[in-house]
């Protein structure tokens, strides 16, 4: 694989908008798999990211790690990137994928500030409110020049306009790097892809740290790779799998400040914020979220049972969505199943019936979820662990070592 960059300037380090060409080598592949196993078959070998501002620099480590990003999948035996990377990042790459990278020369970098890999959603919305001063920035899809459009329902406008009313320091980065896959659809083609701007912005802002809303069942209890399975070495968020070794080499750690806790803590932080009013997790709506999708159908139930009032949806049994309900477990977000069974009043007259019903949980056996997992808090970054584990300890609490159990045997049971 070879990556070059350039920007709609003079070239140099100037310009707002980076434009990345990649070309693939022999033994690359036009279908290739990401690190959540998701095969992904190439769209086209260009995508752009624009900035709200033209940097005054940009490290090469930050422009190769974006491109790594999303070339990743692609990318067989070795890459070769447009500028030299500090030797640290390419052992990180090397020992991370087993890939090659060069050239490789110069020192490596380092920031200070944090800032916020910002989705809109509640999980986003919850570091938003545990870390006030951070950022948010927040990547926003844009047409491809160069391929249709076919997913106009996502309104990634909107999702932007809400980030910006947030009255936070607001970054918007705009790109197509989402349409570079054709299939399954159009998306990040790693998930860490979607912090390409911030990565291209780490200098200008300073950043040391970028922290994501992945929570609980994202970083430990297999997100969306493995179902029903601890997983402490996690490659995309664990702090010592490929993708945490390779920001850390860039000098911008991943940071999960909600890595411990669950969606239930999560959604309720983020109604409890003064972000409220921006929170959006569903990518179809306009006015509100669509309340007939999945998403909304998922996050109903966790906000019901926060909430402690029975379900309010217009889903029926027989819909598309809320089929995998009427099957038996296992489920993916499972946890989460079993929470809202456990807690929204009515649950055996909704679409969750059938689930309730194999699932048997209660609010004993799901108190765990409302708690924080300690070894969450160990692995954020020194620089913001006790911001961190004094929020937890004042806000959640932490899991007693049975509840830490309930964790680290998910799915055997
Ligand atoms: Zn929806």
């Amino acid at each position: 694989m070879r990556i070059a960059w350039e920007t709609g300037g003079s070239g140099g380090s100037g310009g707002k908008v980076w434009h990345l060409t990649f070309r693939l080598d022999a033994e690359d592949a036009i279908t290739g798999h990401c690190s959540d196993g998701q095969a992904l078959k190439l769209a086209t070998n260009s995508f752009r990211v624009e900035l709200p501002r033209a940097p005054r620099e940009i490290h090469p480590d930050l422009l190769a790690l974006a491109a790594w990003t999303v070339v990743a999948p692609w990318t067989r035996r070795r890459i070769a990137f447009d500028r030299p990377v500090s030797p640290e990042l390419a052992e990180a790459i090397e020992t991370g994928w087993g890939i090659e990278a060069g050239p490789v020369g110069g020192a490596p970098r380092s920031g200070s500030r944090p800032a916020i890999s910002y989705s809109g959603g509640a999980d986003s919305v919850a570091v938003a409110a545990m870390l006030p001063d951070a950022p948010l920035v927040h990547f926003q899809r844009v047409p491809h020049p160069r391929v249709p459009n076919r997913w106009t329902h996502y309104r990634s406008d909107v999702l932007a306009r809400l980030a910006a009313e947030t009255g936070r320091e607001p970054v918007i980065v705009r790109s197509d790097l989402e349409f570079t896959i054709a299939e399954p659809r159009p998306g990040y083609p790693e998930h860490h892809a979607v912090a390409a701007g911030a990565l291209l912005l780490a200098d200008e802002l300073d950043l040391g740290g970028l922290a994501f809303g992945y929570e609980l069942g994202s970083r430990w209890l297999g997100g969306d790779r493995y179902l029903l399975r601890y997983t402490p070495d996690n490659p995309m968020w664990s702090a010592h799998g490929a993708w945490g070794r390779a920001f850390a080499a860039a000098g911008l750690h991943i940071v999960l400040p909600v890595g411990g806790v669950s969606e239930a803590v999560t959604m309720r932080l983020a109604l409890g914020s003064s972000l409220r009013e921006q929170v959006r997790w569903c990518l179809r709506g306009t006015d509100g979220p669509c309340g007939t999708c999945g998403k909304c159908l998922y996050k109903e139930l966790i906000q019901a049972a926060v909430e402690r009032r029975p379900l309010r949806t217009t889903v029926t049994a027989d819909r598309g969505v809320a089929r995998k309900w009427q099957q038996p477990p296992p489920y993916g977000g499972q946890e989460m199943i079993e929470y809202g069974c456990a807690r929204v009043p009515g649950i055996e007259e909704t679409v969750f019936a059938t689930a309730a019903g194999f699932l048997q949980a209660t609010e004993a056996s799901t108190a765990w979820l409302e708690r924080c997992y300690p070894p969450a808090v160990e692995e954020v970054p020194e620089p913001w662990r006790k911001q961190v584990h004094d929020f937890m300890a004042t806000e959640i609490g932490f899991m007693s070592e049975d509840e830490a159990r309930r964790v680290e045997t998910w799915g055997l049971s």
